[in-house]
């Protein structure tokens, strides 16, 4: 009897403890939601990146390669393109700048000067930072601020000096070129910028105005650069987007590039040309036809493609 008794609470007791058994997970999801709230809270520039990281695995931009016999080119000398201004854009937003590709000495930026500041900028991105900054504007009540932009020989000589591990060598910075921006909103400069909501919004959508974060998270194997959320490089359309939905450095993408091929992305032609005998072989039929040199001897070109 004494044991029968016995026997029936120890399998009570297994019963009741099997019962509970299903509060494990809930109790594990419930602590996974609060580490996760509460990172997102005061870590939110951690969870931002986490969440890129992964996003970044699902992105992707897919460049068709057009077979040579559907197209049809005409030869035309880089001195003719320069003297057609009304057919042909050319700008160096495409320009590969580096330590391993330094600006050429009798190299000259294209200047002007941001909405009659002392800011000087390449004239390329003028409309898109404007439209940038108004979006930071209506959405976050708060001034997108530029801190850096054209940095002459001198001034990229001195901040190197100043800087020696964070500014490049003079040559090797986007800035002397005018198309890159330090920018920052107030109490959110610098690494601190992606700790805003403001800093996260340009980040993961930069590209939609033809700016991409030049120094990403996870790249400087292959950019030399550590992250610097705050460092705009303009690059145009639809390259931006190229490049942000494919996890791709400015690097990485002119590398991607293979000479003489033609590539359709969203309507856009794309096509890099090592120029032969001073003469691009340039497809017929193109219209907004924009060309920039890459700083690797070959000129990137892209126009929107006819219907
Ligand atoms: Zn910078």
């Amino acid at each position: 009897m004494t044991n029968s008794k016995g026997s029936f609470a120890a399998h009570e007791k297994h019963r009741k403890r099997g019962s509970r058994l299903w509060l494990l997970p809930l109790l594990l999801l419930l602590m996974v939601t609060c580490i996760y709230l509460g990172l997102r809270h005061f870590k939110p520039d951690w969870i931002f990146l986490i969440e890129e990281q992964v996003s970044g695995i699902t992105r992707h931009a897919d460049l068709t390669e057009i077979p040579e016999n559907r197209l049809s080119f005409e030869k035309i000398s880089l001195t003719d393109i320069s003297n057609q201004p009304d057919t042909y854009t050319t700008d160096s937003s495409l320009m590969l700048v580096n330590d391993t590709h330094m600006l050429s000495e009798d190299y000259t930026p294209d200047l002007i000067s941001y909405k009659d500041t002392d800011v000087e900028i390449n004239p390329s991105l003028e409309e898109s930072y404007h439209d940038l900054a108004a979006e930071i504007k209506s959405r976050f009540d708060t001034s997108l601020y530029i801190r850096s932009s054209y940095r002459s020989t001198a001034e990229q000589a001195a901040e190197s000096e100043a800087e020696p591990t964070l500014a490049a060598a003079v040559g090797a910075s986007e800035h002397e070129t005018g198309l890159a921006l330090d920018v920052y909103v107030p109490r959110f400069a610098g690494s601190g910028f992606i700790k805003s909501g403001a800093g996260r919004y340009v980040n993961r959508n930069c590209w939609q105005y033809g700016f991409v974060i030049r120094y990403p998270y996870g790249k400087k194997s292959v950019t030399g650069i550590p992250y610097e959320p705050w460092h705009l490089r303009y690059v145009g359309k639809p390259h931006a987007e190229i490049m942000y939905k494919a996890s791709l450095t400015l690097e990485e993408y002119i590398e991607s590039l293979v000479p003489g091929a033609c590539y359709e992305y969203g309507g856009y032609l794309i096509t890099r040309q090592t120029p032969e005998d001073g003469t691009l072989s340039i497809p017929k039929g193109l219209q907004d036809t924009r060309i920039s040199p890459d700083n690797e001897g070959n000129y990137i070109l892209c126009g929107i493609m006819a219907d």
